[in-house]
């Protein structure tokens, strides 16, 4: 039985493991149906991403309206934006389309692959910061991603270095500030030791965790051991749509997220070791 509907706001990802295709899998795997409007098409697979083709922000806008006038969607999740064209007709879009009621968006600030390619120009930062994330109910940055955004708001420098677990929880508080009702701190780029300092050299690292905060100083912390792995491509996009797909199920955001990491986490444990690169997590389990 399908248990509820997300429109995914995202680029395609020609090898699978992200954007668009993994975020309908992982949605599928919930039981939740899944209805796509597209950003951009990206020839990708495991180790990098050879072209970007833009998709006209006026098509994107039919997208998002033919799928809004006859279907009742329960949560929106946005990934890969592409340019500031994208980002101002989404908004524009969201804006009419929630006349009445919220819309429950997840929002995971997609910047640069894993591989090394720009998913989103930095100067489209700002507009995302401005008509985006003001209207995000779960913002879900990993640490390069919260320093790029803080920084743009000129709240932290983009380059700091030490990330121990009072500066996850701290960006996550920051974070905060600029609309989202909550910011889930993804720790995977920043391992820890088990006393929760910043790991200094890779033996160092013990753990990784990842921090929700939230509306009255709700602050939850999610703790998973490091684990080195090749089979992370696409983490990002199924984490965001597995909360996705778990809100529009009926639960809370704490429980909605605290599930999708423990999804992600047995994903990358049981992964499938496809192509040569950086490969896919299991999406079925
Ligand atoms: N390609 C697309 C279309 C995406 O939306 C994303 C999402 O973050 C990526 C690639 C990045 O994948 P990776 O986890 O390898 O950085």
């Amino acid at each position: 039985m399908v248990q509820g509907k997300v429109l995914v706001i995202a680029g395609s990802d020609s090898s699978g493991g992200a954007g668009l295709e993994a975020d309908q899998k992982v949605l599928a795997a919930h039981g939740v149906y899944a209805m796509t409007a597209t950003t951009a098409l990206t020839a990708q697979n495991t180790t990098g991403v050879t072209a970007i083709h833009e998709i006209p922000p006026a098509f994107l806008r039919k997208q998002i309206d033919a799928v809004f006038v006859d279907m009742d969607v329960d949560v929106v999740k946005i990934g890969m934006l592409a340019s500031t064209e994208t980002i101002t007709t989404i908004a524009a879009a969201l804006a009419e389309h929630s006349q009445g009621k919220q819309i429950v968006l997840v929002l995971d600030p997609v910047m640069v692959a894993t591989t090394g390619a720009e998913l989103l120009p930095h100067v489209a930062l700002n507009e995302m910061c401005k008509k985006l994330l003001p209207r995000t109910k779960v913002l879900t940055p990993n640490v390069p991603e919260a320093r790029m955004l803080l920084a743009d708001a000129g709240l932290a420098a983009q380059d700091a270095e030490i990330c121990g677990l009072d500066d996850l929880e701290s960006m996550g508080r920051q974070l905060l500030s600029l609309g989202p009702e909550w910011v889930l701190v993804k720790g995977g780029h920043a391992p820890l030791r088990r006393n929760y300092t910043a790991a200094k050299t890779a033996e160092e690292r013990e753990v990784v965790m990842d921090v929700l905060v939230g509306p009255d100083d709700q602050v939850i912390r999610i703790e998973t051991l490091w684990k080195t792995s090749t089979s992370t491509h696409g983490t990002g996009c199924s984490l965001a749509s597995a909360i996705a797909a778990n809100l529009a199920k009926g639960m809370q955001v704490p429980d909605a997220v605290k599930n999708a990491c423990r999804y992600v986490e047995a994903g990358i444990t049981t992964a499938p070791g496809f192509g040569k690169g950086n490969g896919p997590l299991n999406h079925f389990h």
